[in-house]
């Protein structure tokens, strides 16, 4: 830990497992206060919090619940930070989720589940950060930004999915709420980015990562093949959240292996 983020408090949605829970191990062994939010699984969200505060020099975890797909529940979960903590410095919008179908037969309800979870559950977090980090104002010993907002898209933000429309789409969304963001506030000092990870090994993609044939399909979608585990991304993330990477304002950092780099079109071995 090298507690960049001392005196810092930062909201991770979907915490209580894969990715979210490694960004929140990540930023806590920061020395940040966080939150870790879930939808379902409190005692999951509440092993993460237990973890966190048995390693931190400085900072406090707390567990709260909330839909983020529900404005009510994310007011709430600003609203209850706030009177915790006194402020929120980095919200981390990583609640996701697919619900896969190929599109002729994509019933509209696996359709708006996963824009309203993926993309407007992330509209909603970044609209409550820039309420607050504008509310609060910056304090300068603390970071030289008034706020930062990392949305965790996906490698899908780029690369189409058969069979994944609703995702891709809530992806390919969120790269352009994620630069509008930056347009409209980096004047106020805010830095909004976003992470897309590759093939990480979670829950989302247990079902192909646990067979040997999935994990040899996904691998060879990975140049650098090897299968990312989610602390991988919590490293990058801890980095994005602190002034190291102040200058780094409406960016994608693609953290999958060169998955972007389209290891199908290798023609020479
Ligand atoms: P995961 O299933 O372990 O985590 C998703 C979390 O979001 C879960 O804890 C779930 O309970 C929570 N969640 C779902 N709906 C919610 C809601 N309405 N409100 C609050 N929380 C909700 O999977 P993960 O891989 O850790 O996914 C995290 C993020 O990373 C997602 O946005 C996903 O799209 C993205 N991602 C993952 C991969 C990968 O390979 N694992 C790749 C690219 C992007």
């Amino acid at each position: 830990p090298n507690n960049r983020l001392e005196n810092q408090t930062c909201i991770i949605t979907g915490s209580s497992s894969g990715i979210g829970a490694a960004v929140a191990k990540a930023l806590g062994a920061e020395g940040a206060n966080i939150v870790v939010n879930y939808r379902s699984s409190k005692e999951a969200a509440e092993e993460v919090a237990d973890e966190i505060n048995k390693n931190s020099t400085s900072g406090e975890a707390i567990v709260l619940h909330g839909d983020v797909s529900k404005e009510e529940d994310v007011k709430e979960l600003f609203k209850k930070t706030i009177n915790h903590f006194g402020t929120v410095d980095v919200c981390v919008p990583n609640a996701g989720l697919q619900i896969d179908h190929p599109l002729h037969e994509m019933p509209l309800d696996a359709w708006k589940k996963v824009i309203d979870v993926n993309l407007t559950g992330q509209f909603l977090c970044a609209k409550e950060a820039i309420i607050e980090f504008m509310r609060r104002g910056i304090r300068k010993d603390v970071s030289n930004s008034l706020g930062k907002i990392i949305h965790m898209s996906s490698v899908h933000e780029e690369i189409p999915w058969a069979g994944h429309a609703n995702y891709a789409a809530s992806k390919g969304g969120l790269l352009m709420l994620m630069e509008s963001i930056c347009q409209a506030y980096a004047p106020h000092k805010i830095r909004c980015n976003s992470i897309a990870p590759g093939a990480i090994k979670t829950d989302i993609n247990k079902d192909v990562w646990s067979t040997k044939e999935g994990r040899e399909n996904m691998l060879k979608l990975i140049p650098y093949k090897q299968i990312g585990v989610p602390e991988d991304i919590g490293s990058v993330a801890s980095w994005l959240a602190s002034d190291e990477s102040e200058y780094i304002n409406g960016t994608t950092i693609f953290v999958d292996g060169g998955m972007t780099c389209y290891p199908g079109f290798t023609t020479n071995g």
